[in-house]
């Protein structure tokens, strides 16, 4: 069975087709604090992420990602930023953000 991406409505599948359209999957990080992150960012409910559960690089922001090599890796210590959410989620985040955004948002 082809690994399927994690993220709420995402149906990227780790396939020939979408490794011809450049879509790389990561798996989750072994560090429990950083994979507890990232399933906080997926905002799905009782969701626990497996050793082979992966998410595509469409979440994930493009200086998150290291393209130097040959293959495609996350920079350590990256967390999933970049998701579709339901419209109700989305509000959820709007609020979230002008409460406690400006320590975290770093701009070269
Ligand atoms: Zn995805």
């Amino acid at each position: 069975m082809p690994q399927h991406c994690a993220a709420y409505f995402c149906a990227n599948r780790r396939t020939i087709a979408s490794r011809t359209r450049g879509i790389t999957f990561h798996k989750f990080p072994k560090d429990k604090h950083v994979r507890k992150k990232w399933e906080v960012a997926l905002r799905r409910d009782g969701f626990t992420a497996s050793d082979s559960s992966v998410l595509c690089c469409e979440h994930f922001k493009q200086s998150d990602l290291d393209k130097t090599g040959q293959i495609v890796r996350l920079r350590d210590g990256v967390i999933p930023s970049v998701f579709s959410f339901p419209v109700h989620l989305q509000k959820l985040e709007r609020l979230m953000k002008v409460k406690c955004s400006p320590k975290t948002q770093k701009k070269k």
